[in-house]
């Protein structure tokens, strides 16, 4: 059976700039680092006064005064992209205070995230822009910048859509815009079998069914140059020049890495998604943010994290159900089988052996959790993460925002 469902997606593609284009960009971009940082400092300057931060509306009204004194260059960017960045620096906000809530609850380990200040040195970063975005098969349409040229033509969905925003972005040189929209979609209803999967660090997945998920094979290659690397920065004089370029090279070799397990994960959620009706798997979603100096372990956190994100979403696209088991499920521990609980079971520990006598059961470590995962499929746990921002269960009614090409 098909239902319609209204979806919010992202399309993402590389834009082809003439060098008066690139200035007005840049120049917006600027606008809007500059607007995130005036912000930043005047919440912090009246939160030390007054005990109150002002909105990102107050502020905007403030800044709006500002362009007739101080200001004047700002009249030559849309108000959007000034708008928008404080917009993101309330968001930045409310994540961190949503974070200060989880470590007071000792739910997290992990940074707070405050704000930061956004430098040039970072990258000059993006713009957001609402309003009137125009998109033909060549060219996008924006306020204040014109028609923009792109290099690949008849990407961005011309037709059937609801343009809802976009977003300008510099990244290693090139320019990108990405374009948020709401679109249709019959949903189809998905009827396959109900699987637990526990995620691991020597084997990638482990399906209840039985069927496992390997690593890549490259990224243990990666791994031994990754701690090579690791060496390399921390032998190095603190401050000095090598020691910046081996942590260059370092997050050069982080970024490949992590470029790798992505596109592993990519096909691994979509078959899941594809063919499964319910798939569980542990919310380590806090957890995963403990600190640990287990590298390996550290990379497999990553990895969930993203594995998460594109799971959700995969599944709200193909009709299948995403329940994430508390994580104080003891799945690894419990027998699969009969129920007993082994509480000396250690990480390192990769079969389990069930010590009541009826039962006797002996299987891998990781199919026995993702079969205990698979059985609470039922369980009420699915639609919330640590923020309460996006979930499951939701999802599906609600836009489902998914990540650009370039993320995925
Ligand atoms: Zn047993």
């Amino acid at each position: 059976m098909l239902t319609g469902m209204t979806v919010t997606r992202a399309y993402k593609t590389e834009l082809d700039l003439t060098d008066r284009q690139i200035t007005a960009c840049k120049r917006h971009a600027g606008a809007a680092r500059y607007a995130y940082n005036w912000g930043l400092a005047r919440k912090q300057e009246a939160y030390k006064a007054t005990g109150k931060s002002p909105s990102a509306i107050d502020l905007h009204r403030e800044l709006n005064a500002l362009k007739k004194t101080e200001l004047p260059w700002m009249y030559a960017v849309s108000t959007c992209a000034p708008q928008e960045a404080l917009r993101n620096l309330d968001n930045a906000f409310a994540h961190c205070f949503c974070r200060c809530t989880l470590k007071q609850e000792g739910k997290l380990k992990g940074k707070l995230g405050y704000p930061q200040r956004k430098t040039k040195k970072k990258g000059l970063g993006s713009f957001h822009l609402t309003g009137f975005v125009v998109v033909s098969p060549d060219a996008i349409q924006l306020p204040r910048l014109g028609r923009l040229r792109l290099k690949e033509h008849g990407y961005l969905p011309v037709a059937g859509v609801k343009m809802l925003s976009a977003t300008v972005s510099k990244q290693a040189g090139h320019w990108y815009a990405s374009v948020q929209v709401e679109q249709e979609r019959a949903m189809p209803s998905n009827s396959g079998p109900v699987v637990g999967v526990d995620l691991g660090i020597k084997t990638l997945a482990t399906c209840s069914d039985g069927t496992d998920i390997p690593n890549p094979k490259p990224l243990k290659r990666r791994l031994k140059k990754l701690k090579r690397l690791h060496r390399a920065v921390s032998c190095k004089q603190k401050g000095s020049n090598n020691r910046k370029k081996a942590a260059h090279r370092l997050g050069k070799e982080y970024r490949k890495v992590g470029k790798q397990r992505a596109d592993t994960l990519h096909q691994v959620t979509t078959r899941l998604a594809t063919t499964k009706s319910v798939i569980v798997i542990e919310d380590r979603h806090v957890a995963s943010m403990l600190t640990n100096h287990h590298l390996a372990q550290a990379i497999a956190d990553v990895g969930f994290a993203q594995f998460r994100r594109q799971l959700l979403y995969q599944a709200a696209w193909y009709g299948s159900r995403v329940v994430l088991a508390s994580r104080w499920e003891p799945s690894s521990k419990t027998c699969s089988a009969c129920g007993w609980y082994d509480a000396d079971l250690e990480l390192a520990d990769r079969v389990f052996r069930c010590q009541n006598a009826d039962c006797g059961q002996i299987l891998d470590r990781d199919l026995n959790a993702a079969i205990n995962l698979s059985k609470l499929a039922g369980s009420s746990s699915e639609s919330e993460n640590a923020c309460g921002v996006g979930s499951a269960g939701r999802s599906r009614e609600a836009a489902v925002k998914l990540p650009t090409q370039a993320e995925a």
